[in-house]
């Protein structure tokens, strides 16, 4: 049909389709019908379909609370319904508000009655961390903190404590007004994963800011500007809406990550130096340190310790032996100090004595040439009389002054000897001090003192980093037969070899003491029972191939164990019993065998 392209037959033609159509002739049809033959819009009152199906697509995704209204709205443009379209969107709104407040209100109700509920295995400590947890990652983003929230009640309602609701609240299904909901509308089904991936952006937003804040910028503490970019910039990542902003956030990022590796070379080179720079000093120390046994003893801890790669473990347990040497070494020195000044006293007042003692005789001699001469003047026996009685009584008081001049110098020489052998005493102790404050004197394995503050130190450790640590007991079987049978210098013998063994049985981080006669306690960090079970059955096969010679005598040695890993909220005493126990089941089991604790 050719077009008809004048008013006249565009009006006819408009007649005619009503007729084949038989669509009611009204006004408003006649109008559809002129428009679409004159291939024209429909003038200033054509209905805006594809705006409006925008329009519904667009409130849809913006409030997903609300399924219908989307679909409503769609039908009312399909309509062309201007009062159908009216009436969707007022509708709509009017629930949305509605809904809004109404999961805000439940949701704090809800929260508040799950706080209160009480539950053992969610303390309210437990729950003020998750809350808290919660707030810090979403505080910026209102829909992020509804979804949270509200899957914070439900977890507590199901009686978990939901300390790692950051991973689990992407699976969780929505929530009220703050959840996706796409399985509603049919056309937007086949958009629900993009929808779901959409959700999880500002979230993962968050999460990298959260990253920056309080991962990466505490690292940084001690290099302020650094740490307050880190927080800038983690700041910028939540601000940033639009995809300029967050390229301009990226280059920011580029160049504090390029900036920050640099500081990490300088300071892992600086390190490196100063670590050179103390085995330099070390070196030079140690060969001036031929005669001095106190300070030989220190510098051969730090040598130990820069010789192997550094770890903190070695750098904790260098600073307390360091300090007890130090302490010690203080105490040893002013006894050392307080004998030497005895010394020095006792030789001066001897001295003393001796300088009047020698007064004393060239007195004694003045007077006995004084005598002399009287004698050689004397005119009568009287006179010679007085001067032989003042002869004699000056003679006696000299032999009594030399007398105890003798006396004197024979006590001053016993209190020297003394004296002497308690400063060599102690300066032997001193010697010693270094290596035997901590550990046992018969086998150089840890003592109960060295045992008390390791173990403290590392169930600490495993505490802080959640990791497990098991502690064994041994004691060897027959003991006192061994020593009944083969001596007493023998079971010494044989202690010795035993904490040989272990040593040479254990890993570096592992530790051995010596708990009492012939009991040994060894500590495994970061293993798990399992693991320590084979530590110990690999230390008796050890004992058993190593076998103890005593005069050329193969004697065997064989122990019983029991093993005890540490539980949440053990104290030390707790574990070390628990692991006595095993041991004592050993025993009553036949002996040379290990054995774990009960719980
Ligand atoms: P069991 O297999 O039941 O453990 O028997 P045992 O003989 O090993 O145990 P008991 O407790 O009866 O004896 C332990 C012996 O260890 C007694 C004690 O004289 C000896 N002992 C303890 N400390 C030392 C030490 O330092 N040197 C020596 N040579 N013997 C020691
Ligand atoms: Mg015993
Ligand atoms: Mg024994």
């Amino acid at each position: 049909m050719n077009t008809p392209n004048n008013p006249t037959e565009i009006a006819r033609e408009a007649f005619r389709q009503l007729a084949v159509r038989r669509i009611l002739p009204t006004p408003d049809n006649y109008r559809m019908l002129y428009a679409e033959i004159s291939g024209l819009a429909s003038g200033g009152e054509a209905f805006p379909e594809r705006e409006l199906k925008q329009l519904a697509h667009e409130l849809g995704q913006a409030a997903p609370g609300q399924p219908r209204l989307e679909r409503d709205l769609n039908e009312a443009v399909a309509r062309q319904d201007w009062e159908g379209v009216r009436r969707t969107l007022a509708g709509g709104f009017g629930a949305l508000a509605e809904i809004q407040q109404l999961a805000w209100s439940r949701l704090i109700g809800e929260l508040f009655r799950q706080w209160e509920n009480k539950s053992a295995d969610i303390t309210p400590g437990k729950k003020r961390e998750a809350l808290d947890r919660a707030l810090a990652i979403s505080a910026s983003n209102p829909r992020v903190l509804f979804t949270r929230l509200e899957n914070l009640q439900r977890a507590w309602a199901r009686g978990e404590a939901a300390n790692d609701i950051l991973l689990t609240d992407a699976n969780l299904p929505e929530s009220g007004a703050a959840s996706v909901s796409p399985a509603s509308a049919p056309e937007s089904a086949s958009s629900a994963p993009v929808g779901d991936r959409m959700a999880v952006l500002p979230e993962l937003r968050e999460l990298f800011a959260y990253t920056l804040e309080n991962c990466i910028a505490p690292l940084l503490a001690e290099q302020p500007r650094f740490f307050n970019e880190a927080q800038a910039l983690a700041q910028a990542v939540r601000q940033a809406d639009s995809l300029a902003q967050l390229a301009t956030t990226q280059a920011t990022l580029k160049q504090f990550a390029f900036r920050l590796a640099l500081s990490i070379e300088d300071q892992a080179e600086l390190r490196a130096s100063l670590l050179k720079l103390l085995r330099l000093v070390i070196e030079n120390i140690g060969e001036l340190l031929q005669d001095d046994q106190w300070l030989a003893g220190q510098i051969e801890i730090v040598r130990a310790i820069v010789e192997k790669p550094l770890s903190q473990r070695a750098l904790d347990d260098a600073e307390q032996r360091m300090k007890e040497v130090i302490f010690k070494q203080g105490q040893l020195k002013l006894s050392l100090q307080e004998a030497k000044d005895a010394l020095k006293h006792m030789l001066s007042g001897f001295v003393d004595h001796l300088a009047s003692f020698a007064g004393a005789t060239s007195d004694y001699h003045d007077a006995m040439e004084q005598c002399a001469k009287q004698v050689s003047a004397a005119n009568d026996i009287n006179e010679l009389e007085l001067v032989l009685a003042e002869v004699m009584q000056k003679t006696r008081a000299m032999q009594l002054n030399a007398q105890r001049s003798r006396d004197d110098l024979r006590a001053t020489q016993e209190k020297a000897a003394a004296a002497e052998r308690r400063v060599k005493a102690l300066e032997q102790e001193l010697a010693r001090t270094s290596h035997l404050i901590r550990h046992d004197q018969l086998t150089g394995a840890l003592n109960r003192r060295g045992l008390d503050e390791v173990l403290n130190k590392e169930i600490a450790r495993a505490k802080r980093h959640e990791l497990p640590i098991c502690l064994s007991l041994l004691d060897i079987d027959d003991f006192k037969k061994l020593n009944d049978s083969h001596g007493h210098a023998a079971g010494d013998e044989a202690l010795i070899h035993l904490a040989a063994v272990i040593r040479e049985s254990l890993r570096p981080q592992d530790t051995a003491a010596r708990f009492g006669g012939e009991e040994f306690v060894i500590i495994f960090p970061e293993t798990d029972l399992k693991e320590a079970v084979s530590a110990m059955t690999r230390l008796q096969r050890n004992l058993t191939r190593r076998i103890f010679l005593h005069e050329n005598q193969r004697v065997l040695i064989t122990f019983s164990a029991g093993i005890a890993q540490l539980q949440t909220g053990e104290s030390q005493s707790s574990v070390i019993r628990r692991a006595d126990a095993a041991m004592y089941e050993s025993k009553k089991a036949g002996k040379n065998q290990v054995m774990v604790a009960a719980a």
